[in-house]
């Protein structure tokens, strides 16, 4: 595995693998490797011959109170899983590299990313789009595969790709869960093992939504109350949304009609620490 820091060298890599007829994959990520971005590796190797995963923690992302500073980059460690993985090329560049000096051009989502954490994380998803593009301007990959955890994410990059023409496939890879149920996340070390005890009520929501779907029940807020207060009696938990959203559009649903596919969407403190969850429901 040859690890990459340089935009340039890894654009004139990437295009010569190209002129060579490899197929190129990539898996974006923002390091602290986990179970859960191995398996997005894992859905890359099946289709591209070349898998590139970038590590790198986006400041554009962050709003000035998130954990920028406090976010893990325990970068040899990801070194040694990357390679182990069999990942071909890690491109991990400093900030500086990706945002120089004089930049200034970014880009704008529409309104599928000011609902939900949009509008809890005010230009968050502009700059995950601009970091994105970016990223796929430099790795040149013909496939990108994001995970269903951040479902609101995968949404508005299949969005993105669409609306600006870009040619990539955009795969997709299931959610990775702890044994308790907690989807695998970086930032699931800063819980304590309380709060870890108490962030299952995310998937304990899940399930519960499973149950009442299938029992027939067609009224998605009713539902989405009863998960909110589930989470309330949860010790040190506080719901920032749970709702119901159309599998297509992300509006809001409050009722559901059969047939339709609807999506959970969660985003739970532990303590100070923010979680985010979902599920797709056919009715
Ligand atoms: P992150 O490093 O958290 O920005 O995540 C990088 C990629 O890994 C994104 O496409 C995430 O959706 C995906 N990912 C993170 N956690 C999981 C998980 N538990 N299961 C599947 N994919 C995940």
């Amino acid at each position: 595995m040859q690890v990459i820091t340089e935009p340039r060298e890894m654009q004139a890599i990437a295009e010569k693998l190209r002129l060579n007829r490899q197929l190129l994959g990539v898996v974006m990520t923002m390091g602290a490797l986990h179970e859960g971005h191995l398996s997005l590796v894992k859905l890359a190797q099946k289709t591209a011959g070349i898998v590139i995963m970038t590590i790198f923690v986006n400041p554009r992302q962050f709003a000035p109170n998130e954990d920028l500073d406090r976010y893990p980059r325990p970068f040899e460690q990801d070194v040694a899983l990357a390679r182990a993985a069999g990942v071909d090329y890690l491109f991990a560049p400093e900030a500086g590299s990706i945002y120089p000096e004089n930049f200034q051009t970014t880009l704008q989502c529409g309104a599928l990313a000011e609902r939900f954490d949009g509008e809890h994380r005010p230009g968050h998803f502009n700059g995950v789009a601009t970091v994105v593009t970016k990223l796929l301007n430099i790795t040149k990959p013909h496939l990108a595969v994001f995970g269903q955890k951040d479902a609101q994410q995968l949404a508005i990059i299949r969005r993105m790709v669409e609306d600006l023409n870009m040619e990539v496939t955009i795969l997709e890879a299931p959610i990775v869960r702890e044994e308790s149920g907690l989807a695998v996340s970086s930032r699931n070390i800063y819980l304590s093992s309380e709060e870890h005890n108490s962030a299952t009520v995310l998937y304990r929501s899940i399930c519960h939504a499973e149950k009442r779907i299938s029992e027939g029940e067609n009224n998605l807020q009713a539902i989405a109350e009863e998960i909110a207060e589930m989470i309330q009696l949860t010790p040190g938990c506080r719901t920032e949304y749970a709702c119901f959203v159309d599998e297509k559009t992300f509006e809001r649903e409050v009722t559901a009609e059969k047939g339709k596919e609807y999506r959970l969407l969660l985003a739970v403190y532990a303590g100070n620490v923010r979680l985010i969850d979902n599920a797709k429901f056919l009715t």
